[in-house]
């Protein structure tokens, strides 16, 4: 029996996935934005939360976690390098470390960059990744706390993962994302193409999360900063990878 994803619309545009096994009845949220809206879809399904894995520290990503811990007595899972700032955990991971969910293997990553100790949760198994603000739809979170450096080796070891991973990124910021990625590659035509299929979804209020890592490889510009064209187009042809990310970051930011 695969595990189920259900993704859960929080806060003003954040997101939390469930992972569901049918089999052992065991449900992760990942992050915690806001308790009730998860408790009902939860209530819904008539799942019982057994883990909360939290990405990273910030308020949008673990508010939620007391009142589901309460709730539920789910066991919290977080990055041992950022144990200070997140809520009490009951696993603390450290970076390449593995749990077990379900019969499953987790696959813990450090990606600092958005925030330091920020990690993503990989399960090979559906396969699916969890990146709250590190990779995200066409995008990628802004470097708060790292450095571009680091942020593109944190976003370069999640490109490298199988095409086939479902992306479950933290926040609906494709058509703010779409409209950036316009002015980077002008000419990739796998790009026009996705930029109109997020169009289409958000006219229809739909989601535009989870995505697929293959389409993020051939049109997100944050993981294509290594390629000679992206290089040209932000005219920076001997500049290296992570200089050409910090740019791209930069205009972005300035978006
Ligand atoms: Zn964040
Ligand atoms: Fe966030």
């Amino acid at each position: 029996m695969p595990l189920e994803i259900v993704t859960i619309p929080c806060r003003t545009d954040n997101y939390a996935f469930l992972l569901h096994s049918d089999e052992t009845g065991e449900t992760a949220v990942i992050d915690a934005p806001d308790a009730p809206p998860i408790l009902a879809e939860l209530k819904r399904r008539n799942w019982q939360l057994s883990e909360i894995w939290l990405t990273h520290h910030h308020y949008d990503h673990v508010d939620g976690t007391a009142e589901l811990k309460d709730a539920t007595g789910a066991r919290v899972v977080g990055a041992s390098a950022d144990a200070d700032r997140l809520p009490p955990l009951n696993l603390a991971m450290d970076d390449a470390g593995t749990f077990q969910f379900a019969g499953s293997a987790v696959h813990v990553f450090d990606v600092s960059g958005h925030t330091v100790g920020h990690i993503a949760f990989h399960v090979p198994d559906v396969p699916a990744l969890f990146t709250g603000d590190s990779l995200m739809a066409l995008g990628c979170g802004r470097v708060f706390e790292g450095t571009p450096e680091q942020m593109w080796n944190s976003l370069s070891k999640l490109a490298a993962l199988p095409g086939d991973t479902i992306v479950c990124s933290g926040h609906e910021y494709s058509a703010n994302n779409a409209k950036f990625a316009a002015t980077i590659e002008k000419d990739n035509p796998r790009l026009a193409a996705r930029i109109q299929a997020i169009t289409d979804a958000r006219a229809a209020d739909q989601a535009t999360v989870p995505t697929l890592l293959s389409e993020e490889n051939a049109t997100n510009p944050f993981l294509r900063a290594n390629l000679p064209a992206l290089k040209a187009a932000v005219g920076m042809q001997n500049a290296s990878d992570a200089a050409v990310f910090g740019e791209i970051r930069a205009r972005k930011d300035a978006f």
